[in-house]
């Protein structure tokens, strides 16, 4: 989508802290970080958030995740501890329209969250 903040990222259009990308998912620090590590992991492929995922995404949602803790293991934050999330929709505060998953770590984390 050529409007979406997070397509133009995948695509290079936009300048952004890229800490991994492949065919499948892009990941790259995130503008106003929550954490001392706080990373974004988005698919390529355009989708406005997991609602949007069907059983055809089961591989991409499975290695998106993967990715996820392959790069808890390269911030050395895996042993402390992290979060990976996703805000779905208005009661969850999403703020970009295209599925991505925040990976926080670094501090400690208070649950439930706000
Ligand atoms: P959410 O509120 O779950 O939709 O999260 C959106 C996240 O995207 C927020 O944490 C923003 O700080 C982050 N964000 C928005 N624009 C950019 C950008 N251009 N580069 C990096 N992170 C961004």
């Amino acid at each position: 989508m050529s409007d979406c903040i997070f397509c133009q990222i995948a695509a290079g259009q936009i300048e952004s802290d890229i800490v991994y990308e492949d065919e499948l998912v892009v990941a790259f620090r995130d503008l106003n970080p929550q954490a001392p590590t706080h990373i974004l992991l988005i698919p390529r492929q355009h989708m406005g958030s997991l609602d949007a995922a069907s059983d055809e995404d089961i591989q991409l949602l499975g290695h998106l995740t993967l990715v996820a803790a392959q790069i808890g293991r390269s911030e050395g934050i895996a042993e402390d501890g992290y979060r990976l999330l996703t805000n779905v929709g208005p009661d969850a505060g999403q703020s970009v329209p295209h599925l991505h998953f925040h990976l926080l770590g670094g501090r400690v984390m208070h649950w439930p969250p706000g």
